[in-house]
């Protein structure tokens, strides 16, 4: 399945929680889940279903693919990379989800969400240890140094995300120098580091059935 490329605030209330999908408008009241915490549709208002089983497993799926921004395919083959790592799968595969350079981009703060990290990652304006690198689904290494390749340090819309984000908390494992607008992956990250509104073991569970 294709990446979605609809509006990403229905998926918000599709899943009903907020997944932070648009940079600076999730934390204003412009946000819409804030506005409308209903699914959308029609109908939306009006539903209230209980879900099966396997609904909520699919759900807690849906929710953790979309807040990371991935196809079905990228998402289910990490999936089972993790399955085949020594740790425990759920907290492996988060690892590797965490791990990937345009989360990375995110969470230093360069990018104001997932997408715009990945076009930034796919236009070659990253560099890993000092190599312009273009894949998003790259897995960065503890110790690599996250910067900005060529003439990126000039565009406006990075230079803002930098500095909204001062007023930010970094996440543990990262460094980030907004000055010099470079960070690093220091560790890769523990679940009790994470705040992921997303039960792992129900994703653990949809793909083992
Ligand atoms: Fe989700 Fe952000 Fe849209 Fe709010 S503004 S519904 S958190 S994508």
């Amino acid at each position: 399945m294709a990446r979605y490329t609809g509006p990403v605030c229905k998926l918000c209330r599709r899943e009903g929680t907020k997944l932070y999908l648009k940079g600076d408008r999730c934390y204003s009241a412009k946000c819409a889940i804030e506005k409308r915490p209903y699914p959308p549709g029609q109908h939306g208002q009006r539903r209230s279903r209980k879900l099966s089983d396997y609904g909520i497993r699919l759900r807690e799926k849906q929710k953790l693919r979309r807040i990371y921004g991935m196809s079905e395919r990228q998402f289910h083959n990490l999936f089972t990379a993790a399955v085949r790592n020594k740790e425990a799968t759920g907290e492996a595969f988060l690892a590797l989800l965490e791990s990937r350079l345009d989360n990375v981009v995110f969470r230093l703060g360069l990018a104001s969400s997932r997408a715009q990290a990945r076009q930034l990652v796919h236009q070659g304006h990253i560099a890993v240890s000092g190599e312009r690198l273009d894949i998003p689904s790259y897995q960065v290494k503890p110790g690599s140094e996250i910067g900005l390749a060529g003439n990126a340090k000039n565009f406006d819309f990075i230079r803002q995300n930098v500095e909204a984000n001062r007023r930010r908390k970094l996440s543990p494992w990262l460094e980030f120098d907004a000055d010099a607008m470079k960070g690093r992956f220091l560790r890769t990250p523990a679940r009790e580091d994470l705040v992921v509104p997303v039960n792992e073991l129900q994703v653990i569970e949809y793909y083992s059935r």
